[in-house]
């Protein structure tokens, strides 16, 4: 992608998000802060400027209802921290029996 060397020589951290907004060209420069964390919902990586706006710890603020009906077949995605904590204790349980 021709991008990628574009966004290689930028100082900051760019996350998931703010690439997406470079490549959609919404923005000229994403006003992405803060170290890079992994999502736990999305299984991307997202930073403290774009953070879930629900305050929801380890999670990115995209709509991860339309995220996960899109890409539920990847694995490691889901719709809420809810499903999440029902699907990993989920697998506790098979680890188990
Ligand atoms: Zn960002
Ligand atoms: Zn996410």
């Amino acid at each position: 992608m021709a991008h990628e060397n574009e966004l290689s020589t930028m100082s900051t951290n760019i996350c998931n998000i703010g690439k997406k907004m470079l490549i959609r060209k919404a923005t000229a420069k994403p006003k992405c802060s803060g170290e890079l964390q992994t999502c736990l919902l999305c299984d991307r990586q997202f930073c403290s400027e774009h953070k879930s706006k629900a305050n929801e710890t380890g999670v990115c603020e995209i709509d991860h209802h339309t995220y996960y009906r899109n890409h539920a077949t990847r694995g490691g995605v889901y719709p809420t921290l809810e499903a999440r904590n029902a699907a990993v204790a989920k697998m506790d349980e098979q680890v188990r029996h």
